[in-house]
């Protein structure tokens, strides 16, 4: 079996493997990096793989998917929230990309049209001597590990992986009833163990308490995709009594998730926190919920755009209020530069903010033991690492290196050829 990086080696984006035996060609997933500008994976000819695989709907994995339908057809292979949300997640990124798109809608509605929805914990015949599972991976709602069955090798993709409890998403399941020969793993988080996730509920609840009791609002912006709505089923379960108001792209996302209860960690528990969430019905309502006390959920989670722009210009004057960001900040975007800086653009100058700033740790990736964990468990004859930087990927290379015999660890090279 052939294996080829095509993007997220030694960065978090533009994911993209190449897998070839002697019968099949894989392509798992196809994403873009979004720093400065849109970055695509190194080019692979359609011709190289018969089927492309989707772990799930983020743009860093599903991005350039579209690409393989501009003169033709591919056979592609998701489950139904990652076709769902993808959908939405590409059309939104060709309204709100600055810089040129190699396709257009009628590409994204083709991928997704064409597409074939794969059930969880179910096997899907490639060919007789291939086959499919996909398993939950806890990182966002419809995200699956993807492990292929050759005739003589198990390989498992992690795809991005949460084994943590969250309120929305069930956790990853780690039971394979298979020996893992190859392992791609995720290493976004290798180097971080995450706090304990009560104890960080506990202090965000606190906290934005604390603000609106002392006549102050709280901006979160979040993730449109995920974090938006783990955030509101926080609240709600931490009995949360202030007003919590949800905004932008988040409130379509959550009409999906209401949708579909069998996808849900705790459907009751989501449908309760909905109910008593603020849906903004117009963005002439906008002046006024900065102005009340209570919580304001919108994207975008690193202020890249979406309504959390200007709320955030807003916010940041009082010296009551306060920012909590939710999700990770990738450094030189407007999140992270708020967080180390105090300030945020405005008008085309930067602006100190009087508001509290803060960052909260709601993460859904593995933490550094998880990853360990994971190796340990499975086992693998080969472990690669993706999707993290350097420094992480380092880390658990040298980790695998003095501890397991039997695991050959590898970093991989961008578009090298790896036997297994
Ligand atoms: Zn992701
Ligand atoms: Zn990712």
């Amino acid at each position: 079996m052939k294996i080829k990086f095509l993007g997220a080696v030694e960065e978090v984006g533009r994911s993209a493997i190449l897998v070839k035996t002697e019968e099949e060609g894989f392509l798992l997933d196809s994403g873009v990096a979004l720093d400065h500008s849109i970055k695509f994976p190194v080019y692979v000819s359609p011709d190289e793989f018969n089927t492309l695989i989707i772990s799930h709907c983020h743009l860093d994995h599903v991005g350039s998917a579209p690409l393989f339908f501009i003169g033709g057809i591919k056979k592609a292979l998701m489950t139904k929230m990652t076709k769902e949300l993808s959908r939405i997640l590409l059309l939104d990124m060709l309204k709100v990309s600055k810089t040129y798109l190699p396709f257009e809608t009628l590409e994204i509605n083709r991928f997704i049209q064409y597409s074939t929805e794969i059930e969880k914990d179910k096997q899907y015949k490639i060919n007789d001597n291939t086959f499919l599972e996909m398993k939950d991976a806890g990182h966002v709602l419809g995200a699956s590990q993807i492990l292929l069955k050759f005739k003589d090798k198990v390989m498992l993709y992690t795809g991005d992986m949460n084994v943590n409890k969250t309120r929305t998403v069930p956790p990853a399941n780690t039971n394979y009833n298979e020996n893992i020969d190859v392992l791609i793993t995720e290493s976004t988080y290798a180097t971080t163990e995450h706090p304990p996730r009560d104890q960080v509920e506990k202090k965000f609840v606190e906290e934005s308490r604390k603000i609106i009791e002392d006549g102050g609002t709280v901006l979160v912006p979040a993730f449109g995709v995920g974090r938006a709505q783990e955030i509101i089923t926080v609240l709600h379960a931490n009995n949360f009594p202030y007003k919590v108001v949800l905004d932008g792209m988040a409130k379509r996302i959550t009409e999906i998730f209401m949708n579909n209860p069998k996808e849900l960690y705790d459907y009751k528990q989501f449908v309760n926190a909905v109910e008593k969430t603020y849906i903004l019905q117009s963005d002439q309502e906008r002046r006024y919920v900065t102005r009340e006390p209570g919580i304001i959920v919108t994207p975008a989670g690193m202020l890249k755009g979406g309504p959390a722009v200007r709320y955030s210009e807003e916010i940041a004057k009082g010296r009551k209020n306060a920012i909590f960001l939710v999700s990770y900040q990738v450094e030189g975007t407007p999140g992270s530069t708020l967080l180390k800086k105090r300030v945020i653009a405005m008008g085309g100058k930067l602006v100190k903010v009087n508001a509290e700033v803060k960052q909260f740790d709601f993460s859904s990736h593995n933490g550094k033991n998880d990853y360990i964990n994971l190796i340990k468990e499975t086992n693998p004859k080969y472990v690669f690492f993706v999707h993290g930087s350097r420094e992480n990927i380092e880390f658990l290379f040298n980790e695998i290196n003095n501890n397991m015999k039997d695991t050959k660890a590898i970093m991989p090279k961008i578009n090298e050829n790896y036997e297994v």
